[in-house]
């Protein structure tokens, strides 16, 4: 690599917000065949809003009141969505006991003396809950592309709540744009198979592996690197961290977590997609000039 092309590199990139960090992330940018794409935050905005409360023997207001209680001890973006959500309907606020964080999967806490469950349906199995009728509910809701929360009290499902969280407006031009340049696009998400399949559908993309672990999600990442692919991570949580630091590139979304800047090869300041296909370009054309 001559320091002359890794300059202009570097230069061309920190023009458009696109940040290397070191002259190995340029290299590595010319060399990606697959991306791997975090849904959440990365592909979406990650500002999920509430679109449908659906309760089954309890009321709208309460059942609100019981999952916001849950919920205002949760730093998950979901939870963020329903304690706003409540507050403006003006569901009226109970204190809890016992709260239990469960990554991947919700929360749960003691509200009012009842157990109350918030999350998604691995949950429920963990809590042996049956859900009934509502799960044909949470099915059409998750087709349609919305994440849908379940809510069980004393164990028994009695609520979905449907969040709907907008793509980004360059995210189905992103996608156009790597197919463009020979690379593959996977989707990789913690939320349910059905919502995944959607957004990935909306936006061009065929490989979709959904309903992962946050500690998961590097393994992901070596699987697709022992099918002989150089791969780049693009994410923005902190559940993305270990899997952009296993990447052969580990991009971060401006707008993401602090550890997932620091700990990203590349960082897109402009939280645009379109810089992921524009980076690997500028990787490109940084080593056709070295040879
Ligand atoms: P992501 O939010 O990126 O999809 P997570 O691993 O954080 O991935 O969560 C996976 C799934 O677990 C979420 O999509 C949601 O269904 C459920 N979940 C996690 N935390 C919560 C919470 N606090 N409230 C409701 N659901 C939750
Ligand atoms: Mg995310």
């Amino acid at each position: 690599a001559t320091p002359t092309a890794i300059m202009v590199g570097t230069g061309l990139g920190a023009q458009r917000g696109v940040l290397f960090k070191n002259a190995t992330a340029l290299e590595s940018s010319a060399r990606i065949e697959t991306v791997v794409m975090d849904k959440t935050g990365t592909l979406t905005k990650g500002e999920p809003e509430v679109t449908d409360v659906v309760v089954d023997g309890i009321g709208t207001d309460e059942l609100l009141s019981l999952v916001a209680a849950v919920e205002r001890e949760s730093e998950h973006p979901l939870a963020g969505a329903i304690v706003r959500y409540a507050a403006e309907r003006g569901a009226p606020e109970v204190p809890l006991t016992n709260f239990r964080n469960v990554p991947g999967h919700g929360a749960a806490a003691e509200v009012d003396g009842r157990r109350v469950a918030v999350g998604n349906r691995k949950l429920m199995i963990a809590e042996n809950v049956d859900f009934g009728t509502l799960m044909g509910t949470r099915d059409d809701l998750a087709a349609s592309g919305r994440t849908a929360v379940l809510v069980a009290v004393d164990g028994h499902g009695v609520g979905v709540i449907a969040l709907a969280d907008a793509v980004r407006e360059t995210s189905a031009a992103a996608v156009a744009a790597l197919h463009d340049l020979g690379v593959e696009v996977v989707m990789l998400s913690g939320d349910n198979e059905a919502t995944a399949q959607r957004i990935a559908g909306q936006l061009g993309i065929d490989t979709v592996i959904a309903e992962v672990l946050p500690g998961d999600k590097a393994a992901k990442i070596v699987e697709l690197q022992n099918a002989g692919k150089k791969v780049a991570m693009v994410g923005d949580g902190v559940n993305d961290a270990p899997a952009l630091a296993q990447a052969d590139l580990g991009i971060a979304i401006g707008a993401g977590t602090d550890v997932a800047i620091e700990t990203a090869d590349l960082v897109l300041m402009r939280s645009d997609p379109l810089d992921v296909p524009v980076a690997l370009q500028i990787g490109r054309g940084t080593l056709r000039k070295m040879r």
